[in-house]
């Protein structure tokens, strides 16, 4: 009897072509960070980016923040670029400074 050698079955584990962590990271930088900023809303009136909420006049379009589209109503102001009334709810930060109209 020769005593055969028994041959594991266990399959080698086979060399896949993995990419080390660092060639990972190449990857991924490779992928411009695209960051998406923020379509940056510039406010016709004080002309500077818009910080919080904005009004869009619903006529022409044009942005305002809300802060401005407010006191140019409270002014009794226009949209400034088609002279569309400003439609925007002014009552319930300013209620108080309106009777002297
Ligand atoms: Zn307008
Ligand atoms: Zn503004």
């Amino acid at each position: 009897m020769t005593p055969i050698p028994k041959k594991k079955a266990e399959p080698e584990p086979i060399t896949k072509e993995e990419l080390t962590p660092e060639e990972i990271a190449e990857l991924e930088k490779t992928e411009k960070e695209i960051a998406i900023e923020k379509e940056k809303f510039m406010c016709i009136v004080h002309r500077g980016k818009i910080v919080g909420n904005i009004y869009v006049c619903p006529n022409c379009q044009a942005i305002y923040c809300q802060n401005c589209a407010k006191s140019l109503k409270q002014k009794g102001e226009s949209c400034w670029s088609c002279g569309n009334e400003i439609e925007i709810d002014v009552s319930e930060s300013d209620a108080k400074n309106n009777d002297a109209m």
